[in-house]
């Protein structure tokens, strides 16, 4: 018996087996749900090689998610793929330009750039439920990842702001969708060694930040730890939990300087 057993659900963002959803992906199943998988563009190519590391490996789906052609033709994708309910999903999605908006060029950033990163980062997690929605049941639960942006990080910057807004968004769709029995809540991980991390001018001193500051200690090494806060949060195992962030950082955010 796993915690998903029955369920099926669309995990964004699967680029490389170091993705953080890759490994949600893989405890998902593991924890018996059916997974379908979704990334864009050029990536999309490494995306169905890294998927066939997966037992069984997982219906894979074009989704950019600042598509409106792609957002509206995804429920029928979904159909298509033999999907009659869908009972979560996982927005494991961001970018911003590294040379304008990450990385220490915060008071210069154009307004494009920061558009730009909004909308992949944070409205796109409104856009995307929405567009999953015709296929919620009676419950669905979706959950996003960020990285506390209650405070402000070093070269985090525009992403910073971008997160606090996917923050709120999250708080906002457990607001309009919860009496239809949708929950939103986010997951907000400690550093994670990834491609979007990595795209972080100096994000090395996150690492440094957690090896000094994190109670239970921090392997960036690792999303397994976040990877299952997601599992369990996509379960029925926190069924009157919404529009809550969960740490998932070794207790970091719990420490003061
Ligand atoms: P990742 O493997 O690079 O995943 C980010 C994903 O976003 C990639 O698959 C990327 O696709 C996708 N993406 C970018 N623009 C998109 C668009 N327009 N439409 C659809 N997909 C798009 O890095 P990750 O660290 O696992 O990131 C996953 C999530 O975790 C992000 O929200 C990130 O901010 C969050 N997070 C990460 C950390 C960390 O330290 N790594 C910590 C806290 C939270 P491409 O590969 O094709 O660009």
């Amino acid at each position: 018996m796993g915690i998903l057993d029955g369920k099926t659900i669309l995990v964004t963002g699967v680029t490389m087996t170091s993705s953080i959803a890759y490994k949600v992906a893989e405890i998902a199943q593991q924890e018996g749900a059916r997974v379908l998988v979704s990334n864009f563009g050029r990536a999309l190519s490494l995306t169905h090689r890294v998927v066939k590391r997966l037992e069984p490996s997982p219906d894979v789906i074009e989704l950019d998610v600042t598509s409106q052609e792609h957002l509206d033709a995804l429920a029928d994708v979904l159909r298509d793929l033999g999907v009659e309910r869908l009972d979560g999903v996982v927005h494991s999605i961001a970018f911003a330009n590294p040379e304008t908006a990450l990385g220490g060029a915060f008071l210069q950033t154009p307004f494009e750039d920061v558009s730009t990163s909004v909308h992949v980062s944070a409205y796109s997690l409104v856009s995307l439920t929405m567009a999953c929605k015709p296929l919620f049941g009676e419950t669905a639960s979706v959950v996003g990842l960020t990285f506390d942006a209650r405070v402000s990080w070093p070269a985090y910057d525009w992403m910073g702001v971008s997160k606090a807004a996917l923050e709120s968004a999250s708080r906002y769709l457990a607001r309009y969708l919860g009496p239809e029995g949708v929950r939103s809540n986010i997951v907000a991980a400690g550093p994670v060694d990834t491609v979007a991390k990595k795209a972080i001018p100096g994000s090395h001193s996150f690492n440094d930040i957690w090896a000094e500051r994190a109670p239970l200690g921090w392997d960036a090494s690792d999303a397994t730890p976040t990877a299952k806060a997601v599992v369990a949060l996509l379960s029925d195992w926190f069924p009157a939990t919404t529009g809550e962030m969960v740490h998932v950082d070794g207790g970091l955010h719990s420490t003061g300087a």
